[in-house]
């Protein structure tokens, strides 16, 4: 399967267009339906309400508040909070905002010790969480969390003890203050590893990462070690359309360490947004044409193109779930989008009983305590 939308220069899917994009268009291709892909009626509604909640707080709400309004939008009130120890901090801010939100919260990770990712999901899974958020994981625990996690899972802080935790940052500088350290992780060994990698092979990687680049590296960085650790050559990269620019920056870097890069962007597949339910109205921009986010077919030319690592970048709330969940590679969360606060998610955190106090605790209360699995 040949997918190069990192480095498409039309982005014609956008549009609905599926005739007119380049020659590594996936789209030219044996494409993946919809109608086979969103069968189920709870991803469905996942999908759904992802879009929704994309398009109700578009460049107005945080991603923390973003997925308040995506767990109370499905009728999820028991949330598990995951992170690594040296997150803990920010994780019980966090939780204290859900608190008073009116969800009920499961800590799932120690303030000190070794990260013990696989030992969190099986935590949440007892407690029977409905969804987990991922608040600043290293790389490759967040791979092991996902993996065996029930519940469905989303990103709210990705980890980066380099750069505070705006990953983000280290691709608007590649081309400067990075340019020398992103392109020094050389893959020197080109092993073959499958996506059916045992956990302890995940965790050796992990640690390695960890113990080495603890505020050295940036977590672009970090991610390029996990793969080069795990032998991993060929990467899948799922990217949001708005991260075109950085998609194609980051396929760069990698393509330059040696990598060789799968990519697919959201808007594959050209799916009109009423296709799954979507009314005019409820469009980012009503009045005209916009297509669905698409993360079961980025998730599904990964697989079929047999991809050993799985970056993702910039998906939305709930489009990052799905994506999660089809991936059959581990999967890491490089960047969590944050449209409001130039993807420096945890920020909101750190204001949260600051200049953020009401928007965070008031704005997205939830009124009325409803039963798992309800809601719209
Ligand atoms: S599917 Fe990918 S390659 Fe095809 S038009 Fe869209 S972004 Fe470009």
């Amino acid at each position: 399967m040949i997918s190069e939308c990192a480095k498409c220069p039309v982005y014609v899917c956008r549009v609905g267009d599926r005739e007119h994009g380049p020659e590594a268009c996936p789209m030219q291709y044996d494409f993946p339906a919809a109608e086979g892909l969103y069968v189920d009626p709870d991803i469905r509604r996942v999908a759904r309400v992802a879009a929704l909640v994309e398009a109700a707080g578009y460049r107005r709400w945080r991603r923390a508040e973003e997925v308040i309004e995506f767990a109370r939008r499905l009728g999820f009130y028991r949330l598990g909070v995951v992170s690594c120890s040296d997150m803990a901090g920010v994780a019980e801010l966090y939780i204290d905002v859900l608190k008073k939100n009116g969800f009920e919260t499961i800590r799932a990770g120690n303030s000190q010790g070794e990260c013990e990712p696989v030992a969190h999901a099986a935590l949440c899974n007892d407690r029977g969480t409905d969804l987990n958020i991922l608040l600043g994981m290293c790389v490759g625990h967040d791979s092991m969390f996902i993996r065996h996690s029930k519940a469905w899972v989303t990103c709210l802080v990705a980890k980066d003890r380099f750069l505070v935790h705006n990953p983000v940052g280290a691709l608007y500088g590649a081309n400067g203050y990075f340019s020398q350290a992103l392109r020094e992780h050389q893959t020197e060994q080109a092993g073959h590893a499958d996506a059916d990698m045992a956990a302890g092979q995940l965790a050796a990687a992990a640690k390695e990462v960890c113990s080495q680049g603890h505020g050295r590296w940036t977590r672009v960085e970090e991610t390029m070690e996990f793969a080069r650790k795990l032998g991993v050559i060929k990467l899948g990269l799922i990217f949001c359309a708005g991260f075109r620019y950085e998609a194609a920056i980051l396929t760069d870097i990698l393509e330059a360490n040696g990598f060789e890069v799968v990519s697919v962007g959201c808007k594959a597949g050209a799916v009109p947004k009423e296709w799954i339910g979507i009314s005019d109205s409820e469009k980012v921009r009503p009045g005209r044409p916009e297509m669905i986010c698409n993360p079961l077919a980025q998730a599904e030319l990964l697989n079929r193109s047999h991809t050993g690592l799985n970056i993702l970048m910039g998906q939305c709330v709930g489009h990052d779930s799905l994506s999660m969940k089809h991936s059959e590679a581990p999967v890491v969360c490089l960047i969590a989008k944050d449209r409001v606060l130039a993807h420096n998610t945890v920020a909101a955190l750190y204001e949260s009983r600051g200049y953020l106090r009401s928007a965070l605790y008031q704005e997205h209360r939830t009124k009325e305590r409803k039963g798992s699995h309800g809601g719209s």
